[in-house]
């Protein structure tokens, strides 16, 4: 569903030649900050890490925590170590994949709440909503979360039991961009961020970076720094964020062509 939806968008704004933004009611502002997504470094080369992405103009960077780290204790050094680093100008947000605990979660958020987290990503798993929500309720850290919903249903009931601030629907995984802009009118609605989440590959990146510019409620956007051929091998255009700024699309559809060799490397005989 979520690959026809998606496809079904792309097509009409190649028939239109019109970006598929356009299709959703037009770009809500120009350009749109793009975060640098990555941060597995140790607690000792976390700061030169996250520094690397900073010299290459984005604004916010991401870490990793949680299960990778073995104890709470050493993800809130990391986190702690990573602050200290790229001062306090810059966004930071933490994703620990859904690998705390309840208490653990809340741990580590009473260990960095004063470091300044623009947001704390998929704090326990993503299926425990009333978890979520009493992390939520322990902390003045955002909580985000979505990219593991499948429609707006699911993300409406994580919105009900108010278990986020920022929701992230991937448009590969929530039922396409139509689904996708059901969830953006949600948080809209209930004044939350959007933040799409659209690393699968180059035609979901553009799926969400196309909802996002539509959305109001967007603010960044994520762009992986690690290595994903689905990303960078499968189109023949290049994605490009400059200054830690994407740009609002504009060539037509997803603005995306296949590259056919990589397909026909990966065929699968069904
Ligand atoms: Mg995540």
């Amino acid at each position: 569903m979520s690959g026809v939806d998606t496809a079904l968008w792309d097509l009409k704004g190649k028939a239109l030649g019109v970006p598929v933004v356009e299709l959703l009611g037009g770009a809500c502002r120009d350009k749109m900050e793009a975060y640098a997504s990555g941060g597995w470094a140790n607690a000792d080369k976390i700061g030169e890490q996250l520094n690397g992405y900073i010299e290459k103009g984005f604004k916010g960077v991401k870490m990793r925590v949680g299960i990778m780290d073995k104890t709470v204790a050493e993800s809130v050094k990391r986190v702690r170590a990573a602050r200290e680093a790229i001062g306090d100008d810059i966004k930071l947000m933490t994703d620990a994949h859904g690998t705390f605990s309840v208490p653990e979660a809340k741990q580590f958020c009473r260990g960095v709440e004063d470091c300044n987290l623009y947001w704390f990503e998929e704090p326990i798993s993503p299926d425990n909503r009333h978890g979520t929500a009493e992390v939520r309720a322990s902390t003045s850290i955002p909580i985000a979360a979505g990219e593991s919903e499948y429609t707006a249903f699911d993300v409406r009931d994580l919105i009900e039991v108010r278990a986020l601030d920022v929701v992230q629907p991937d448009s590969a995984i929530i039922g396409g961009i139509t689904e996708s802009m059901r969830v953006a009118q949600l948080a809209h609605t209930y004044q939350l961020e959007l933040a799409p989440h659209c690393l699968g590959s180059a035609f979901s990146f553009m799926a969400g970076v196309n909802v996002a510019f539509a959305s109001p409620a967007a603010v960044v956007i994520e762009f992986s720094l690690g290595g994903n051929p689905m990303m960078y091998e499968l189109v023949n255009e290049k994605i490009t964020v400059e200054n830690g700024m994407l740009s609002a699309p504009t060539a037509p559809g997803l603005g995306l062509t296949p590259n056919w060799d990589f397909v026909h490397e990966f065929k699968q005989k069904i």
